[in-house]
């Protein structure tokens, strides 16, 4: 079973061992109230479980990470949570070990799993929303190293950088110029409202891109260059076979064939065989990631 816990619902699923669905169910998260929040978890795993007619391993994706050092959760939006030691507690309750991960984990896990990157070695997977979450698996397995932050790349700064682009917009994160305020949907909505003088959400920019509008054509080529470099510098880092993208703006088309034609410039190498691919599970990819956090 995984279920992802989500600042507005939560999903669960049942798969069966060779990933077909059993059943899936979802509710909406209980706003504020932790304690809530674990009595509508064990909730969902005892109805599923009904539904299922067989005991589950349990999987949780979710924003934020449970501190390897604390077991409290940290990160997370659903401010509630963080601080809060939900690992713990929701095995007590649920009698049995619970594995955790971040959501973007679990969407690189499940995209390397059985979904698009499928059969690859090391696989990079990247969601692109309000933020721009990564997870990276090898040999499907999650890597997920003694921070917790395994994949982050979004807090790390926009490589090669344009003079025009420094210092960089102001991160929450305290820092400037990261590759989250330049890649994420808000920072590709503030770069063309920056330009063009126009508002719109990043999706609206790059539909009009789609249709010939000039103006969201120009924020979409400097969007693909910037996602160019900065997945080039997460090849010459960890090599994976295939990088894989997920969210809103990984539907651009565009990108799929634009971005490799020119990462060649800013990857260490003579030739760069890495794949970039759409997601295939799309909005499921956080559910199944958290049931393949077992086996
Ligand atoms: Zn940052």
């Amino acid at each position: 079973m995984g279920i992802d816990l989500g600042g507005t619902k939560i999903a669960g699923v049942v798969l069966d061992a060779a990933g077909v669905e059993v059943c899936r169910e979802r509710l909406p998260t209980p706003q504020g109230d932790y304690q809530l929040t674990l009595q509508a978890l064990a909730g969902l795993v005892a109805r599923l479980e009904d539904r299922a007619g067989q005991p589950c391993s349990v999987g949780v994706g979710m924003p934020g990470s449970v501190s390897r050092a604390t077991g409290l959760v940290k990160n997370s939006n659903s401010v509630c949570l963080n601080g809060q030691p939900l690992h713990r507690d929701l095995e007590a309750l649920l009698e049995r070990p619970v594995r955790f991960a971040n959501d973007a984990d679990c969407f690189a896990l499940s995209e390397a799993v059985d979904g698009v990157a499928a059969g690859a070695a090391v696989v990079f997977g990247v969601i692109i929303g309000t933020g721009t979450g990564g997870g990276l698996v090898v040999n499907r397995q999650l890597v997920s190293g003694p921070n917790g932050i395994s994949g982050e790349w979004g807090h790390n700064p926009l490589p090669w950088p344009q003079p025009e682009e420094l210092p960089g917009p102001a991160c929450y994160c305290g820092l400037h110029g990261c590759i989250e305020t330049w890649l994420s949907g808000p920072g590709l909505a503030r770069d063309h409202r920056a330009v063009h003088g126009v508002t719109m959400e990043a999706v609206t920019v790059a539909q009009c891109a789609e249709l010939g509008d000039t103006r969201a054509l120009a924020t979409m080529q400097r969007y693909m260059d910037r996602v160019t470099r900065a997945l080039a510098s997460v090849i010459n880092i960890i090599d994976p076979d295939v990088i894989v993208l997920g969210g809103g703006v990984s539907n651009f088309r565009r990108l799929y064939a634009a971005v490799p034609s020119r990462w060649g410039e800013y990857v260490f190498s003579d030739r760069v065989d890495t794949r970039l691919v759409a997601a295939q599970h799309g909005d499921a990819s956080g559910v199944r990631g958290a049931a393949w956090l077992w086996p």
